[in-house]
């Protein structure tokens, strides 16, 4: 009997303790964990310097109101405003993904109010693109561009749209006096691992200059070093100006935080800043970066900085798409993907997936089985999310349960 709702369906396995790269059952068995919390724990499980972080600061002061100062968020929003994203900016913190998405939507909502459209209606609509995947809250879920998700929760909180992903042309068409911004994960992660072009994102960005929308990026899975590069827009196309970005998941490497940044551009003739649209008193957050997250995140963000971690996720990343390359093996279609945000296409014909199973799932399982933890990405495509310090042996150790895997599975 659970007293849980049956919300996730699971695979069997509780873990129960976690060093680096490796995670333990309780049956003791262990496991190289390429799932890292989906993204999450980007600097491995238990990282000494995190786990010394959050104890000294959780036995100094743990929580504050944000009715008084907090230096830690200070501190935490310089680093990613002048080290990460390296644009001018403000930052809001809250504590998770969805929520984050949500604040990055309601300052669209601002914009469109101080912008409105030429008969002084507010703008409020935000395009958005299939196979995305926002969140669960009710804005976050509206955003998201996948039926299941939305599945019975009708009415969605109004003002999206949907086009396809890497469509210039029904992005462009679909603009109209509503339209606010466009909202996008640069490196789709639930939908399949799906790469935006740097041609899709210039055009992007000149659809917003031309119809002054603002562009707003999901960083959430692919940001803060996972892509091999400070924020993953910038494995694509660095010189890309978002208006506003939001983040969670490795930020906090395992954690609970989330954020958002919103530019400091100046939007009008009176040298009105984007950032200063969110005033005083428009958001908030209890839990929202208060000392103890904001001292772990910053413990997350100087072990990216000071060990190099971005330079080690382009080595792995060659070090996988080398190997897997090289097999040329049936059920890899292809390879998807930046740094350690990777997708391997599946070919379902080249395996004998039971009834009522992906294709994806049913890998994960075998590869659970074999001790490698992995996620799949959509029906079709098995995702690889290692921490961003997983070493040359761990890849090469995952890389050979991959291939005595799939070469067991394989029908042809
Ligand atoms: C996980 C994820 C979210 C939602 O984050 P939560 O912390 O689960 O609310 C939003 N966007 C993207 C791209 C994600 O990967």
């Amino acid at each position: 009997m659970s007293y849980l709702l049956p919300t996730y369906a699971n695979f069997p396995l509780t873990a129960v303790r976690g060093e680096g790269v490796r995670l333990w059952d309780d049956a003791g068995d262990s496991y190289l964990d390429f799932c890292a919390g989906i993204a999450t724990c980007s600097i491995g499980h238990c990282h000494p310097k995190l786990s010394q972080a959050i104890s000294t600061q959780a036995s100094t002061l743990m929580h504050c109101s944000n009715l008084y100062q907090i230096p830690q968020q200070k501190e935490l929003a310089r680093t990613l405003v002048e080290d990460f994203v390296k644009t001018p900016g403000k930052i809001f913190f809250g504590n998770s993904g969805a929520e984050a998405n949500d604040g990055m939507i309601k300052a669209a909502r601002r914009y469109g109010h101080a912008k409105p459209d030429q008969d002084g209606k507010a703008r409020y609509e935000v395009i958005t693109f299939n196979l995305s995947f926002h969140g669960r809250t009710l804005g976050s879920m509206a955003a998201t561009g996948q039926q299941k998700v939305q599945e019975g929760f009708a009415p969605l909180l109004p003002g999206f749209r949907h086009v396809p992903f890497n469509d210039l042309d029904a992005l462009r068409e679909a603009i109209n006096d509503s339209t606010v911004g466009i909202m996008l994960e640069p490196i789709q992660g639930e939908g399949g691992v799906n790469v935006a072009t740097a041609d899709f994102l210039k055009g992007i960005a000149e659809l917003c200059a031309e119809n002054d929308l603002l562009l707003m990026l999901d960083e959430i899975q692919c940001g803060i070093g996972r892509t091999g590069t400070d924020m993953g827009w910038q494995s694509i196309c660095p010189e890309l100006k978002p208006d506003t970005i939001s983040w969670a998941k490795g930020l906090g490497g395992g954690f609970p935080i989330g954020a958002f940044y919103v530019s400091d551009r100046v939007i009008d003739a009176d040298g009105t800043e984007l950032s200063s649209l969110m005033s005083a008193g428009s958001h908030g957050s209890t839990y929202g970066g208060n000392p103890l997250a904001c001292a772990a995140a910053l413990a997350v963000l100087e072990e990216i900085q000071s060990a190099e971690l971005t330079g080690n996720v382009q080595q792995r990343e060659q070090q996988i798409r080398t190997a897997i390359t090289s097999w040329e093996h049936p059920v890899i279609t292809e390879i998807r993907g930046k740094g350690l945000l990777l997708g391997f296409g599946l070919n379902s014909e080249a395996l004998d997936v039971p009834e009522g199973a992906t294709p994806a799932a049913y890998l994960c399982t075998k590869l659970m089985a074999n001790k490698l933890l992995t996620v799949p990405a959509g029906p079709e495509t098995l995702r690889w999310l290692p921490p961003l310090n997983v070493t040359e042996a761990e890849v090469s150790e995952a890389l050979e349960i991959l291939k005595n895997t799939l070469d067991s599975l394989a029908i042809c």
